[in-house]
């Protein structure tokens, strides 16, 4: 799986999101889950898959150990909210 070359922007929005220290998201995009969770939230998908294979992996320390699998609900949430 290739390395996560996204200048992602909502770093900041990511900020309080629980670590994923052993699962299998641990090397997984945050940033790239978050987008995918927004786009399925603007779009009112009913039926989500994370699909966390298809994600990039983290090249930003910062992000690495955060859990996709909450940054892809915070951001489908946030595609609810403000779409
Ligand atoms: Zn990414």
């Amino acid at each position: 799986m290739k390395i996560c070359t996204k200048n992602h922007h909502h770093w900041s929005l990511l900020d309080s999101l629980p670590e994923d220290k052993s699962g299998a998201g641990k090397f997984k995009c945050a940033g790239c889950a978050y987008e995918k969770g927004l786009r399925a939230g603007k779009n009112k998908e009913e039926s989500l898959n994370i699909e966390l294979e298809t994600l990039h992996e983290s090249q930003s320390m910062t992000l690495q150990h955060k859990s996709p699998h909450a940054a892809f609900a915070k951001g489908y949430l946030d595609g609810i909210s403000n779409f």
